[in-house]
């Protein structure tokens, strides 16, 4: 039997890059249902056409209560919190309203996620994954809301791990180190690169080689595969955990 038969799988920021990839890979995986959630309307309504399997789409802000207090998770099995943004200030030059921007997205949207799954799940429980990043875990200039929201959203997920083991939750964070996404051409500095060298690929290939050791950025479908690991019933006994997946750029 297909390892996610039956399974009903809450996705946020599933419109593009990690989530997306993670949502195509469990339609081949045999879920049943997957709940897409994104800002992006059109994206997700055109990426979500292709999927083979049951689908609804949740179209709105993760950050906003009242998307979670109309959404429909009766039985969600599993969930990939994963919607966020990424910014690039040094603390002194950082608005207020960048800073709340980037927290807003990542942390209050991934709590209001993690919420609304762990409710759904409390009496038949189940698996849920938040997308942290490496910025949460190695200090680098130029991060500080993406690095701080990051760092919190690992401890949310060990402290949802032991809230939600008595109902058989388990919930883990994968970390990952640079992948080949969209989220960079919200970058400036990434927006040039690309002008300079002609390519997104030529500034992927760059960025690689910059400061990881194995000399790339990875694949969306690489995390995917991972994330997928995680969710399944071959991690049963995985729970709190955060899995770097870096390429050794934190080490
Ligand atoms: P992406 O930009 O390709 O996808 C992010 C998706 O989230 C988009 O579809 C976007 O519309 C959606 N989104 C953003 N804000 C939203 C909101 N407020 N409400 C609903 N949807 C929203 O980026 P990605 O790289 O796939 O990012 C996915 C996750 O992976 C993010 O949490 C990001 O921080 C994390 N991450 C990415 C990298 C990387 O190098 N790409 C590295 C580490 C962690």
């Amino acid at each position: 039997m297909s390892p996610f038969a039956n399974a009903s799988i809450l996705i946020t920021g599933a419109a593009s890059g990690i989530g997306a990839a993670t949502a195509s890979l469990l339609a081949q995986r045999g879920a049943k249902k997957l709940i897409l959630a994104d800002r992006d309307e059109d994206r997700l309504a055109d990426f979500a056409f292709s999927l083979p399997c049951e689908r609804a789409l949740l179209i709105g802000d993760v950050a906003d209560e009242t998307l979670w207090r109309g959404a429909d998770l009766t039985g969600v099995t599993h969930a990939l919190v994963n919607a966020g943004v990424a910014d690039g200030k040094p603390i002194g030059e950082m608005e207020f309203a960048d800073w709340r921007r980037v927290m807003s997205v990542n942390l209050d949207g991934a709590f209001l996620t993690l919420r609304t799954a762990m409710r759904a799940m409390k009496s038949s429980g189940g698996a849920i994954v938040l997308t942290a990043s490496v910025a949460g875990v190695k200090a680098e200039p130029g991060i500080a809301a993406y690095g701080a929201s990051k760092a919190a959203v690992i401890q949310l997920a060990r402290i949802a791990a032991k809230e939600g083991a008595p109902d058989g939750i388990r919930v883990n964070a994968i970390a990952p180190g640079g992948v080949e996404t969209p989220i960079w051409s919200s970058m400036p500095f990434f927006a040039d690169m690309v002008m300079d060298m002609g390519s997104e690929a030529a500034a992927f290939e760059a960025m690689g080689k910059i400061a990881t050791p194995m000399r790339r950025y990875a694949k969306p479908e690489e995390i995917a595969e991972q994330i997928a690991f995680l969710l399944s019933d071959k991690a049963a006994f995985v729970t709190g955990a955060c899995l770097v997946s870096d390429g050794g750029y934190s080490l």
